[in-house]
């Protein structure tokens, strides 16, 4: 089973990640808790890259960054879970790359949604968790959780703004896929909506 978790920065994937986590073990399930990017030790060390370079990075170099991280990941982290019959619940996936590298960024949201997918071999989860949230709310959370700043903070409010917008339009887009939830409610009663989606996978 491969679950991923999706939004914009702040919106509380990890905190939904650890619920999620101890209730898949509560059901007897061994977890791989990952992430994109940086879930394998190759993608460490692009993560470092991607978000703490200190020059700029183009569009197109960027957009392909993630996808080597992901290519990497999926290969050598994701696909041995699930041939192993493990949960996979990963942190952001090509729905990231598309919301930020193609909308965020501008680059043709088809062509990053086809780099992810032969990166990936066209790897898809099989739940994608949204987690909905205003902008200026996600900030807040972002600014109050001391976290090491990195380069995309610093992105104006309209870039967040086209991020969230495109993750809803790609949610819209593949209903079946995506379970779309409001991060303003409190952390529990999102986990237990989101339970509620997964239990039948089980
Ligand atoms: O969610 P996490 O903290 O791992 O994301 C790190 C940063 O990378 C965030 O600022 C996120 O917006 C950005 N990111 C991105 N494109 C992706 C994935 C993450 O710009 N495909």
């Amino acid at each position: 089973l491969f679950i991923t978790l999706e939004g914009g920065d702040g919106v509380g994937k990890s905190t939904q990640a650890r619920l999620l986590s101890d209730w898949f073990e509560q059901q007897g399930r061994t977890v791989v808790r990952t992430r994109e990017p940086g879930g394998s030790e190759l993608g460490v060390e692009i993560r470092e890259i991607v978000l703490h370079h200190r020059g700029d990075i183009s569009p197109r170099a960027e957009a392909l960054l993630y996808a080597a991280d992901r290519a990497h990941h999926i290969a050598t982290v994701v696909r041995p879970a699930l041939a192993r019959g493990e949960v996979v619940l990963q942190d952001r996936y090509l729905d990231s790359s598309v919301a930020y590298q193609g909308s965020g960024r501008v680059l043709d949201a088809e062509q990053i949604r086809g780099i992810s997918l032969w990166a990936a071999e066209d790897l898809l989860p099989d739940v994608t968790v949204l987690l909905d949230l205003d902008v200026a709310v996600a900030r807040g959370r972002l600014d109050n959780a001391n976290k090491r700043f990195d380069r995309l903070e610093a992105e104006a409010q309209d870039f967040h703004t086209r991020v969230r917008e495109s993750f809803l339009a790609l949610a819209a887009a593949e209903a079946e896929r995506f379970l779309v939830v409001d991060a303003a409610l409190p952390p529990e009663q999102l986990a237990a909506d989101i339970q509620a989606r997964i239990a039948p996978l089980l």
